[in-house]
């Protein structure tokens, strides 16, 4: 089994997972980056998976449905391009031979899901949408601090070999926040030079580890004492002991971080 990132737009990502023959796309912003990469390899798109209805992750959908016949899947409480199968927390996709788990992660948008497949090959894979990104995790656009830190803990509990395969190419800007939270994190110091290396020779970060995003994301380190006090010293009113509230005040520095 495959797993491409295809590039799209500024920073998004359009994940391309596929065997010999067929292939599943995940949030395809854009149509033309999923055909060309179809026709270069000779496959067949099985299915289109949806993690929200943002535009940069459904904008290529009815052009894919047309020109291959893809079944689309999407979150049942949000508006995608219909028609589409619905579907919320447990309830699973098969495609490719393998089995792919949904899980409710609102937050970003209120009915924001992702997509878990426990037995692939190369290690347990997340399609996680704009929900959890390397070194940080999406803007609260139609959701509150306690439902996005329900949703990262969710995540965070996926097993440490899960590969994390966020929408954007957001790594380097997260990790110079995430060093002003936590500057001295020895692990963030060195993930963030390998990352450098990585963009400054054009390769992705991504997928980022679960076990990796635990030790230097301080989006899931909000019950680390150190980065509930930089939270606090950036919104002296957080209650350092409550994580949602130190996700609520993380969140609010970063938006005004440069
Ligand atoms: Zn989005
Ligand atoms: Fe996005």
């Amino acid at each position: 089994m495959n797993l491409l990132a295809l590039p799209a737009f500024a920073d998004n990502y359009l994940w391309l997972l596929h065997d010999a023959h067929e292939a599943v796309v995940v949030d395809p912003g854009q149509a033309e980056p999923v055909l060309q990469a179809l026709q270069e390899r000779g496959l067949r798109l099985q299915a289109i998976l949806v993690t929200h209805h943002h535009g940069d992750h459904v904008g290529g959908v009815e052009t894919l449905r047309q020109a291959t016949g893809a079944t689309v899947y999407g979150p049942a409480r949000e508006a995608i391009p219909a028609p589409f199968v619905p579907l919320a927390q447990g309830q699973t996709v098969q495609a490719l031979g393998y089995s792919f788990t949904v899980l409710d992660v609102p937050g970003h948008t209120a009915g924001h899901i992702a997509y878990f497949c426990a037995q692939a090959e190369g290690g347990p894979l997340l399609f996680c949408g704009d929900t959890l990104f390397s070194g940080g995790c999406g803007r609260l656009f139609e959701g509150t601090a306690a439902q996005m830190q329900a949703s990262l803990d969710q995540l965070a509990a996926l097993p440490d070999d899960t590969r994390v395969c966020c929408a954007h190419e957001y790594t380097l800007a997260n990790l110079k926040f995430a060093r002003a939270v936590e500057p001295g994190n020895g692990e963030l110091l060195h993930y963030s030079a390998q990352c450098e290396t990585l963009r400054a020779q054009g390769l992705p970060t991504l997928p980022s580890r679960m076990t990796l995003e635990r030790a230097i994301n301080p989006f899931l380190r909000t019950r680390v004492p150190t980065v509930a006090a930089a939270a606090a010293g950036f919104a002296p009113s957080t209650d350092t002991r409550d994580a949602a509230a130190v996700l609520a005040a993380l969140r609010e520095w970063k938006n005004g971080f440069r």
